[in-house]
């Protein structure tokens, strides 16, 4: 798979976006950052988004991309997955007709840009070829990590924001995922906080590491807080693993 980081910050500020991570050009893990980092024919290539939770910066893409592809009457569908409780959150505080326009009737009620589709934690869905699967992370709101799989290929999973939790590593080792997506908001010296606000610091990344069985191959680290950037890689840095990478804005890895 090629995956084609968009945003990899905790934040926004100038050089770093919110997360949204491109898979083979279709399939968006999470939607921070979208038509600020795609062209034209990336854009109108995208068709499904998958959602970790409904927090501003895992979702802030979705708005502007709809409006760009009705205005260029592209006649795209663009399908946003997650739980229902996630959907429920976007439907009735995004896409509202008040905050932004209500999508899933946009051009027309028959053709719309945005379709929902709601998924479980016990059935993976297929899409477009590919196996998805959604498991709970643990968050200050509803949210799911995911496992891609594609036959033939490796399979990629994507924690989103969470703080320690434990069904997830489990997930992925059920479905033999050896690459893995996963936070690391806050430096070591902010721990309550991190806890606090459902999220990880580098020795608390550490000990969830220590619950997964197998180990991944691979690491990627996103949503460092880019306030703390230097430490927290000093940090894990520290920890001496060579199977942990920082993932850059704009760049593409290939698993
Ligand atoms: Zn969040
Ligand atoms: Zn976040």
């Amino acid at each position: 798979m090629r995956i084609k980081v968009l945003g990899a910050g905790g934040s926004e500020v100038p050089g770093h976006n919110c997360p949204a991570f491109l898979v083979d050009g279709k399939i968006l893990l999470d939607a921070g950052t979208i038509a600020v980092s795609l062209n034209i024919r990336e854009e109108h290539s995208l068709r499904w988004i998958l959602l970790t939770h409904a927090h501003l910066d895992h979702i802030k893409g979705i708005p502007f991309l709809l409006d760009n592809l009705v205005t260029r009457s592209t006649g795209n569908t663009i399908t946003v997955l997650s739980g229902k409780d996630v959907l429920d959150d976007l439907k009735k505080n995004i896409f509202n007709g008040r905050i932004w326009p209500d999508f899933s009737k946009i051009p027309t009620p028959a053709h719309p840009v945005l379709k929902y589709k709601a998924i479980t934690r016990t059935r993976s869905v297929q899409i477009d070829g590919y196996k998805v699967t959604m498991e709970k992370v643990h968050h200050t709101v509803p949210a799911y990590g995911y496992v891609v799989e594609k036959p033939g290929k490796k399979s990629i999973a994507y924690t989103g924001d969470t703080g320690p939790t434990h069904r997830f590593w489990d997930r992925m080792a059920a479905r033999k995922a050896k690459h893995l997506i996963m936070e690391t908001s806050f430096p070591n010296r902010l721990e309550k906080l991190a806890l606090a606000s459902g999220h990880l610091t580098p020795s608390l990344m550490e000990k969830e590491i220590a619950k997964m069985v197998p180990t991944p191959e691979k690491i990627f680290i996103m949503h460092m807080k880019p306030q703390y950037l230097r430490e927290i890689e000093t940090e894990i840095r520290a920890l001496g693993r060579d199977n942990i990478e920082f993932l850059k804005d704009g760049e593409v890895i290939q698993i």
